[in-house]
């Protein structure tokens, strides 16, 4: 039989009595009775094992450390693909975020009235951020019209109305209609224009004929319902062949194009082609 000593727990440092043999405790009973009574048992809420669980901490805890840890794993680091800037992304995602919060906030998908129509059509956020990064403008034209303005070149065929009125009416190469135009004058001043209006009545620009401020040459503006030019054309002549074309200049880009007459050879008919 060993000898008994007196000494104290090694956290709550009361007095117990113990066997010289033995290590000493960490609590005297009754702090033992009162530390047991904190902890308590619960059941992972992945795979079910059991977790001791402390009344004193903060948060209980749902799942145990072996399920924490694979939860864990499965957060990963990615950089924003546009500003770069750090974001989380879990690998149970079908669709991993591309660009962090700060970015998707400020290229929110945003609507926009299509210049030509005047439908109102959704800018996605992937289109706004990649016209960021390359300095382009926003689309102005809806997807459908963006569409039809792909087929070039264009036609413009003199037709008419059935009321009788001529009209010019421009198709693009798949034989789409892209716009209608009319001349009328002006209500207040008797000014000869040419109205030209998209294929769902959307008047999309006024043209008039003006001259160069110095040279006197005569030249074609076309303005937008808002009053900003949109293009200008003048008549030029090739020099080798003589030929006469119209050169236009318009757009955000400022590109140029041409405009010749043509002779179908199907119905002997004249039409004008934009290149
Ligand atoms: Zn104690
Ligand atoms: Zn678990
Ligand atoms: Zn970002
Ligand atoms: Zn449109």
């Amino acid at each position: 039989m060993g000898k008994w000593q007196t000494t104290y727990a090694t956290e709550c440092g009361h007095e117990v009595h113990i066997l010289e043999e033995w290590d000493r405790p960490r609590f005297c009973k009754e702090c033992k009775a009162a530390n047991d009574a904190k902890w308590y048992d619960k059941s992972c809420e992945e795979c079910g094992t059991t977790i001791h669980v402390c009344r004193d901490w903060d948060h209980e805890p749902r799942v145990c450390k072996t399920c924490k840890a694979a939860r864990e794993a499965k957060w990963y680091d990615k950089s924003c693909e546009h500003c770069g800037k750090t974001i989380r992304a879990n690998r149970d995602w079908d669709h991993p975020p591309k660009f962090c919060d700060e970015c998707k906030r400020e290229y929110s998908p945003k609507n926009a009235d299509c210049e030509h129509c005047n439908s109102t059509f959704t800018i996605p956020m992937g289109t706004q951020i990649n016209c960021k990064e390359h300095g382009w403008d926003l689309p102005k034209k809806c997807p459908e019209c963006r569409e039809k303005f792909r087929h070039k070149p264009f036609k413009t065929v003199r037709e008419e109305t059935f009321l009788g009125k001529t009209v010019f009416r421009t198709y693009n190469s798949i034989g789409q209609l892209i716009s209608e135009s009319s001349d009328e004058k002006t209500f207040w001043t008797g000014t000869d224009q040419r109205r030209h209006k998209s294929p769902t009545g959307n008047t999309i620009g006024i043209t008039r004929q003006k001259e160069r401020f110095w040279t006197g040459t005569p030249y074609r503006e076309t303005k937008r319902p808002d009053g900003s030019v949109k293009s200008t054309a003048e008549e030029k002549t090739r020099l080798l062949t003589g030929q006469q074309y119209t050169e236009s200049t318009g757009g955000a880009s400022g590109t140029k194009h041409t405009t010749t007459t043509k002779t179908s050879w199907w119905t002997g008919k004249k039409y004008r082609e934009t290149k």
